[in-house]
């Protein structure tokens, strides 16, 4: 991809995430990494509104190299997660109702209560509460990111979460905060079952084995 589409690319997420209201008013903030460039949102907008001009191209230190505006307050949180990572080529960073509702708590969401959580979302880190934008913020992904944890809930704020493309990190948001919403009503209605881990092991290896095609 150009870096023109690269930054329509994640202005299109960055649209699709406000529009479906998994974050709030200027909330939030999505990156595509491309080598060694960064094309990031800007601080403190509205993202039904964003265009592809409105993306601001960083690299690796988090220096602005093109762009109006200022890059994302949580650049440094960005940088961090490409860089343990180099698989990630895409972050979401978002408020979404229900999953942030489990971070205010700080209680860990049920992530066997449903084949896809367990399949798109295990394991999932749960970061303490850090000064949003800060370097302390972005250095406590580290531990997570080294085991493998491609999903944060992050105390009293949000969520993060990392792909190998945009649909791939949007995909995550939504069944984040699908099954953080599915809890909350299950438990309205009643006990809240997982299922056992020895049947989430086999799903996990038949839906690999299916992927493979053996
Ligand atoms: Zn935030």
């Amino acid at each position: 991809m150009s870096n023109i589409q690269l930054k329509k690319e994640v202005a299109r997420f960055a649209k699709l995430v406000w529009d479906r209201k998994l974050t709030d008013g200027a909330g939030g903030n999505m990156s595509i990494k491309d080598e060694d460039r960064i094309y990031i949102t800007p601080t403190s907008t509205i993202k039904h509104f964003l265009t592809e001009d409105d993306i601001i191209t960083i690299d690796k230190d988090g220096n602005k190299i093109e762009g109006k505006k200022e890059p994302s307050s949580e650049r440094r949180m960005h940088i961090k997660i490409y860089e343990k990572a180099p698989e990630v080529k895409a972050i979401i960073h978002a408020h979404p109702r229900y999953a942030t509702s489990f971070a205010v708590t700080f209680q860990k969401l049920p992530v066997y209560a449903l084949p896809e959580s367990a399949l798109v979302l295990d394991p999932i880190t749960y970061i303490e509460y850090q000064m949003p934008g800060t370097q302390e913020f972005a250095d406590a992904f580290a531990k997570g990111l080294e085991e493998g944890s491609r999903v944060f809930v992050l105390q009293n704020h949000g969520i993060t979460v990392a792909g190998k493309d945009m649909e791939d990190a949007y995909m995550k948001l939504e069944t984040l905060e699908f099954l953080a919403e599915v809890s909350f009503i299950s438990k309205l209605y009643g006990d809240l079952n997982e299922i056992p881990i020895e049947k989430i092991t086999a799903f996990k290896e038949f839906f690999n084995k299916n992927k493979r095609g053996d």
